[in-house]
């Protein structure tokens, strides 16, 4: 073999390497991008699982307290405080946020809104605030009318949802419509 065909030969090789190089990095990444899909999604549905026990567990909570269970006593309680200073925390925070608490829940509210995102109640005003706003609700009522058109240019985004009620876009943390009180 002359010179020149082991210098081709030896080339040859690198090249070899160098692809089966750049092949595993290939590989590697895609086996990196599988598995934090699969993870994001196996989070997703743990999610999803741990918020459809949780909604079970609301409907068993009502029962227990009609009809207490000796053995479920304790979480039934702690259930109940720990609701209640969840509720005055809410209302307290509402206040340094310049907020209306909603009258189930405590959540903050906006003027604006006319369904609490947090637990779905209908949001009545109180009657001072109620005084203030009336130009407001007016005008606000009339921007409704045009904003419920261009439905087709609401779109979701990482951060928010668009309610099906009533097409307006929600907090993707919003468990309920602050439009339409719709539960997502
Ligand atoms: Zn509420
Ligand atoms: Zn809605």
């Amino acid at each position: 073999m002359g010179f020149l065909d082991q210098m081709k030969g030896f080339a040859g090789r690198v090249g070899d390497t160098v692809e089966k190089g750049a092949k595993s990095v290939s590989e590697n990444s895609k086996k990196m991008a599988e598995k934090s899909r699969l993870k994001k999604e196996i989070s997703q549905l743990e999610t999803e699982v741990n918020s459809a026990y949780a909604s079970i567990g609301k409907v068993f909570f009502e029962r227990l307290v009609v009809n207490p269970e000796p053995e479920c006593q304790n979480a039934v309680d702690a259930i109940a405080s720990k609701n209640a200073r969840i509720e005055q925390l809410n209302r307290i925070l509402a206040t340094l946020e310049d907020k209306i608490s909603c009258p189930n829940c405590g959540a903050g509210i906006n003027k604006t809104q006319r369904f609490c995102d947090k637990c779905g109640a209908k949001v009545e005003f109180i009657e001072e605030v109620k005084a203030d706003v009336v130009e407001e609700v007016k005008v606000e009522e009339t921007v409704e009318v045009v904003d419920e058109k261009p439905v087709e240019t609401v779109t979701a985004t990482a951060e928010t949802k668009v309610c099906s009620e009533c097409g307006q876009t929600a907090d993707i943390n919003q468990m309920f419509c602050e439009h339409c009180g719709k539960k997502f």
